[in-house]
């Protein structure tokens, strides 16, 4: 957990590369000067003098060097996304990153001082409920920790208990396991449910009757504070606050999370739902 979000900053890191639309700029190749914003926690290095507990930007520096120098996108946007993401991936420390592309001599025919792309990516931290109510249950829930955990994208930080649970909605079918996890991500929401619809689809699962038996369901449960209400996602998920399949496991993973909706912690809404 970050207690402070401290940056270290390149500024006007200046790169010979190949990136462009016009093939010309692909072969000849120009100059682009690159700066990063880097959050991390400086506090313990700052404590302590040791460059062990920071990022080292000397460091840091040669990595973005190498990589713009490494690659040919067409698109400055491309390299920002990719910079950002490599750089966030790479050094453990970091939560956040600012990228900003900047191409001086870009080919547009007229006397422009500069143009550039500036993006700014961070880690997410989500929390997923896992169930199961057909087949091999627990080996379909283990599977999809597995699967989340090897994305490059993600990383399960903590999985609760399974338990086992009676079904819920009203149709006749076998008991459930249920779960959930902690995940960090650098992936959107949308990328998020994408990834976890292609992990059900990989169980086996069909979407046959609603509420009815399912060899894996993996819902977004929460996304960092977010709300999102679009067709296809609502987040925080609907009904947590009656579901104590959902309440038990993440009681276990984050007692005092609180519900941005509802404005209510994970252990008050599982105690308001064992007094009913
Ligand atoms: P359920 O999980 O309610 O039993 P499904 O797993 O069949 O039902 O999901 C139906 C749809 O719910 C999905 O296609 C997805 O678009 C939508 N959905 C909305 N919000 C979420 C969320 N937070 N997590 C997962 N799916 C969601
Ligand atoms: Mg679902």
């Amino acid at each position: 957990m970050f207690i402070n979000m401290d940056k270290i900053t390149i500024d006007g890191l200046e790169v010979f590369a190949k990136h462009g639309v016009f093939p010309e700029e692909n072969i000849l190749g120009q100059k682009f000067v690159i700066s990063v914003i880097m959050y991390t926690d400086t506090r313990k290095a700052g404590i302590t003098d040791e460059l062990e507990y920071s990022v080292n930007y000397g460091e840091v520096s040669h990595f973005i060097k190498d990589f713009v120098e490494g690659h040919t996108f067409k698109l400055i946007e491309k390299v920002a996304e990719e910079l950002a993401q490599a750089i966030l991936l790479k050094f453990d420390l970091l939560e956040k990153a600012d990228v900003k592309i900047s191409k001086p001599w870009a080919p547009i025919g007229l006397p422009v001082n500069n143009v550039s792309v500036e993006i700014s990516r961070s880690w997410h931290k989500a929390y997923i409920a896992l169930g199961s109510n057909m087949g091999d249950k627990k080996a379909f829930l283990d599977m999809a920790v597995k699967k989340l955990d090897e994305h490059q994208l993600c990383k399960v930080i903590k999985v609760a208990d399974y338990i086992c649970t009676e079904p819920y909605g009203g149709v006749e079918q076998d008991m459930f396991i249920n779960s959930a996890l902690e995940l960090k991500t650098l992936l959107t929401p949308d990328e998020l449910l994408t990834l976890l619809h292609e992990i059900e689809a990989a169980a086996d699962r069909k979407r046959e009757i609603h509420w009815g038996p399912r060899t894996l369901d993996l819902d977004i449960l929460f996304y960092d504070n977010s709300i999102i209400d679009t067709e296809d996602l609502q987040v925080p998920h609907s009904d947590i606050q009656n579901r104590d399949f959902v309440l038990i496991p993440m009681a276990q993973l984050a007692p005092f999370l609180r519900h941005p909706v509802l404005n209510i912690t994970i252990k008050q809404m599982l105690e308001k739902l064992g007094d009913r």
